[in-house]
């Protein structure tokens, strides 16, 4: 394959600069205002301003597990519209109530134990979610994951978009992108996390628009079948250069033109 059509992969700062370039502020995590039952995206807001809105993050970072956002928001709406907002209304609400109103996240009866085992951890630390979410964070991190159902995405999720802490967070579309774009043969957690975090610089505002625009590219172009047409890493991409090199092929091949074609 010739050099041009085999990039070196883009590094993650450039990928950054050219998707923020493209789509602009996510403002992510989606909260819910006072008022309204379902969260609203909140570009160049930042960290979440009340415990309110923590409490949402960290209930959504639950939801959203197994399932993509519309379903998790749908729980969220139903946790509202029953008036459960806070981690002391889910510690309140019964085991199966809870369970109920989450249907649509599926798995809702795990998930309803989750949520439950994360309130009461959450109230027996004696302090606001904004006061124990800023303690020194790889004990924090440890901490989190020790909780039952809460694995390294739902725990940085919860540290990144919840406390404002600088915790890279990895999902399947960001490990999807760095074995496309070439930046690792095997892409599990720990490993895309370290290299992504080893090439950009280490800021909260970074980490939380990062992640954001790996979800929106993954919504929008790199997809399961990547719509490579477009996409504004496509000159850095592995993945998407080879693929464009067999289509020009294809196209070539079967041309009436070229000889031997059909
Ligand atoms: S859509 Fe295509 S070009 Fe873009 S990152 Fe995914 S595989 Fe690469």
């Amino acid at each position: 394959m010739s050099r041009g059509l085999s990039p070196i992969p883009l590094p993650p700062a450039r990928a950054y600069r050219r998707l923020y370039a493209r789509y602009g502020a996510q403002g992510w995590w989606p909260t819910t205002p006072r008022g309204a039952e379902v969260p609203r995206y909140h570009p160049g807001r930042g960290a979440p301003v009340s415990e309110r809105d923590r409490a949402e993050i960290c209930v959504g970072a639950v939801l959203a597990q197994n399932t993509n956002w519309s379903n998790a928001e749908k729980a969220l709406g139903a946790l509202h519209s029953a008036g459960v907002w806070t981690l002391g209304d889910v510690e309140r609400t019964a085991e199966r109530s809870l369970a109920g109103l989450i249907r649509s996240s599926g798995y809702f009866r795990q998930k309803a134990k989750k949520l439950k085992a994360f309130a009461r951890h959450a109230a027996s630390r004696g302090k606001t979610l904004g006061r124990w979410l800023s303690g020194p964070l790889p004990e924090l991190r440890r901490e989190l994951l020790d909780l039952w159902g809460v694995g390294p995405e739902t725990a940085d999720s919860i540290l990144l978009y919840a406390g404002g802490r600088p915790a890279f967070v990895v999902d399947a579309y960001t490990r999807r992108l760095a074995a496309r774009l070439g930046w690792l043969r095997r892409p599990d957690y720990a490993r895309t996390q370290d290299y992504l975090v080893r090439r950009l610089p280490k800021s909260v505002r970074l980490y939380n628009e990062f992640h954001a625009l790996v979800v929106r590219l993954a919504k929008e172009h790199c997809r399961a079948k990547p719509v490579c047409g477009g996409c504004p890493l496509l000159d850095g991409c592995r993945y998407g250069s080879r693929l464009r090199k067999r289509e020009t092929f294809l196209k070539a091949y079967s041309s009436p033109l070229v000889p031997g074609a059909i």
